[in-house]
């Protein structure tokens, strides 16, 4: 690829929180920049829950990165996906040949959630990370009642449906949430033969507690939380083995509709292409203080992919982090440029929360602690206000308000194959 100017170039990988944000802090400024991502749009991963269970659709929650970049003259946004790397003639593969040659690069790839080797249970049990997970869910649990339904009308026994949730971290505890409010509000009136409000809704969780990364008083009121919306919450319980129409839960085997995995974490394999140091079951790349990898000055690696620790911890892999990161990898860039030495980067932790059904939350910020309506009014404050750009905040928060007083979910269409997922079973 030929080069567009003299000026330094700098290569962002990962148009996620902390690749966009990178792109940003460096538009406009004296520097060549290329964001190279395999999709064409930003998603705001906080959101994807709302649209796997119906009360957001798909564009609400995602931006075109071309459109979100439009207003910085020096930033080109390339549809590719990077399939490894020559760092020594600085080059970024992309998974067609093409190379992209870079002065800086700024490695923001995300993670994905993990199976713990057993990769073969994705099929049967789908995890929450992009738009087209978030689509697979919906369908598999709005197509989940439809075929209860449609078997009752056959047998004249209507049975309740069953979803079984792997994992009680913030992705679980969401997803179990939500269907439990869709089953027992949303869509209660819908339906002639099977009574919807019957649902199971199982979480299955390894550890003592669910949301164990909070406070324990905080996440025993999760519990409590989820409990008083229905779901039945199983702690101690190590989920063995997923089937078709059925999971493995310690010796027991439980019959279920549909199965959602919502726990694990697996960085992209773009670190171990990076030749990096990688940390813990996540695989992680370690970082320097400066954000920089070590024996590479010119490459950073920001966001879920980074493992940063200082004296306060291991730095959480959340959005606002990544955002952070993006702004000190952006701004060590310009300070080298300018001969001026590069500054360590420092975390400042905003808090933590999770959204328990359709108005209720957890939040951690600080000392403070707390739970309920007004934790969900501020997670639903921090994710709106400070995460989206404004054109999709109005349509977010026009579309939750709607959903909030009218209990109607917008988004019900089931799209793609009906013979295809866990429900096949039923027809
Ligand atoms: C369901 C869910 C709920 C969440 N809720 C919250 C929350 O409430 N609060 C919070 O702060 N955080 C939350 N998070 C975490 C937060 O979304 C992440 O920490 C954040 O997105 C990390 O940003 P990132 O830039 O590192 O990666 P990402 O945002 O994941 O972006 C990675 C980008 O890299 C691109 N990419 C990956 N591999 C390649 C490749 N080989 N070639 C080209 N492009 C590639 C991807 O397409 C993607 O656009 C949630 C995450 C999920 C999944």
């Amino acid at each position: 690829m030929k080069r567009q100017s003299n000026k330094p170039k700098v290569v962002i990988i990962g148009g996620g929180f902390g690749g966009l944000n990178a792109a940003k802090a460096l538009g406009n400024k004296d520097v060549e920049v290329i964001l190279i991502d395999r999709k064409n749009h930003h998603t705001f991963q906080p959101l994807l829950y709302q649209v796997a269970t119906a009360v957001l659709s798909p564009g609400e929650i995602a931006l075109p990165i071309r459109r979100a970049l439009h207003r910085y003259k020096n930033v080109e946004v390339v549809l590719g996906e990077v399939a490894g790397f020559d760092l020594e003639q600085k080059n970024v593969h992309l998974s067609d040949g093409a190379q992209i040659p870079f002065d800086y690069l700024i490695v923001a790839a995300g993670a994905r959630h993990c199976y713990f080797g057993r990769d073969e249970w994705e099929a049967e049990a789908p995890g929450l990370k992009t738009i087209e997970d978030a689509l697979e869910i919906r369908r598999r649990v709005l197509l989940a009642f439809e075929l209860a339904e449609r078997k009752a009308v056959i047998t004249g026994k209507p049975e309740p449906v069953v979803f079984a949730v792997v994992g009680g971290g913030p992705t679980g505890v969401e997803l179990a949430g939500a269907i439990a409010g869709i089953a027992r509000e949303t869509l209660a009136e819908d339906f002639k033969l099977i009574d919807t409000r019957n649902a199971r809704v199982l979480l299955f969780e390894h550890s003592p507690n669910v949301l164990a990364t909070f406070a324990e008083s905080l996440s025993q009121k999760a519990e409590r939380h989820l409990r008083e919306l229905g779901v039945e919450v199983f702690t101690h319980s190590l989920v063995k083995e997923i089937e078709p129409g059925r999971i493995k839960v310690g010796e027991e085997w439980i019959k279920c509709d549909v199965t959602l995995w919502g726990t694990g974490v697996s960085a992209s394999p773009l670190g171990k292409a990076l030749g990096a140091e990688l940390v813990g079951r996540a695989s992680k790349v370690r970082v320097r203080a400066d954000l920089s990898i070590p024996n590479h000055q010119n490459i950073f690696v920001i966001g879920d992919m980074a493992f940063f620790e200082d004296e306060n911890g291991v730095v959480p892999g959340v959005a606002t982090a990544a955002m952070q990161q993006a702004t000190c990898a952006a701004r060590n860039i310009l300070r080298d440029l300018k001969r001026e030495s590069r500054q360590a980067f420092k975390y400042v932790n905003k808090g933590s929360m999770a959204t328990i059904g359709r108005h209720k939350a957890i939040a951690q910020i600080g000392n403070w602690r707390f739970s309920g309506f007004v934790a969900w009014l501020v997670w639903m404050l921090v994710h709106v206000v400070s995460l989206i750009d404004p054109h999709h905040r109005r349509l977010v928060l026009r579309e939750w308000l709607w959903s909030y007083f009218t209990n109607q979910r917008g988004v019900r269409l089931i799209t793609g194959s009906v013979r295809s997922g866990t429900t096949e079973a039923r027809l």
